[in-house]
């Protein structure tokens, strides 16, 4: 497996590859990887002949008062865990690489990126938005992989596409879970034993709201006091939203006219934030 840095040298291997006729996959990460992300690299080797895994915790996309420094990072496990999974190449830039000091432009999605996540990290989305162009035009691949935990960034991200005519297949893989449900995410190395008990509550709800629904219950006030209720049985949650929208449009819905349904939601529990959502089908 090879391990790039500079955005020049990705960009004469990407050429050289299509050259040759084979298909690329990307796979943007910011790294500290687990098995949702290696389930990712399997996924888009089903796809391609090359994978690219990226790796590269991406300032933008953090306001001043997040986790950015203290974002969990380790190089070395993460390209080991790479190579077991068959990942062609890793690109790793650092921050210099990737935002030259004059850097002043931009890729925005406008309404899907302000709502749902984007009502409480504000600026969140443009700095994704503008890292996946970039990486796109470093990597140039065929076809993207992302995971369906993101919901709404896949959403932002397939509308960016259609939108400025990226030609990229964009490709959405399940949620990777723990036994007890709760989604993987590299920020749960920060719960205690405690709270990564209580975690797995967040898995319930949604499966609370897919219970319901399958049982004809069309209002999603109940449901969701329902999901509340349930929620703040521990007592260490604060819920920032729980939601109910059209799976693409992300529309946001009062009651159930029909499915899919995705249902996300957002809980912070000491001082990690998690994020999970189910889309429910009949
Ligand atoms: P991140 O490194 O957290 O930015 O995630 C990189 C990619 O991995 C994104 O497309 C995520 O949606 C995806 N991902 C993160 N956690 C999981 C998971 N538990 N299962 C599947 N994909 C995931």
């Amino acid at each position: 497996m090879q391990i790039i840095t500079s955005v020049s040298e990705m960009q004469h291997y990407s050429d050289k590859i299509r050259i040759n006729g084979n298909k690329i996959a990307v796979v943007p990460t910011m790294g500290y990887l687990h098995e949702g992300h290696l389930s990712l690299i399997r996924l888009a080797k089903q796809h391609c002949d090359v994978v690219i895994t990226t790796i590269f915790v991406n300032p933008a996309q953090f306001s001043p008062e997040e986790d950015f420094e203290k974002y969990p990072r380790d190089l070395n496990r993460d390209i080991s865990m790479c190579t077991s999974a068959g990942c062609d190449v890793v690109f790793a830039p650092d921050v210099a690489a990737m935002y030259n000091h004059n850097f002043l432009t931009f890729v925005s999605v406008d309404n899907i990126s302000n709502k749902l996540e984007g009502t409480f990290r504000p600026s969140h989305f443009k700095g994704v938005t503008t890292v996946v162009a970039k990486l796109f035009n470093i990597t140039k691949p065929h076809v993207a992989v992302f995971g369906q935990k993101d919901a709404q960034q896949t959403a932002v991200i397939k509308k960016m596409v259609k939108d400025l005519n990226f030609d990229i297949q964009i490709i959405v893989a399940p949620t990777v879970r723990e036994p007890d449900g709760l989604a993987l995410s590299s920020r749960n190395i920060y719960l205690t034993n405690g709270e990564r008990k209580d975690a797995s509550v967040l898995y319930k709800s949604l499966k609370l709201a897919e219970e319901e629904i399958n049982n004809g219950e069309n209002s999603v006030e109940i449901i969701k006091t329902k999901m509340i209720d349930l929620i703040l049985s521990k007592p260490n949650f604060i819920i920032d939203y729980i939601s109910f929208n059209d799976a693409d449009t992300l529309e946001e819905l009062g009651t159930i006219a029909g499915t899919p349904v995705l249902v996300s939601l957002a809980a912070r529990i000491g001082k990690v934030r998690l994020i999970d959502n189910l889309v429910i089908k009949k």
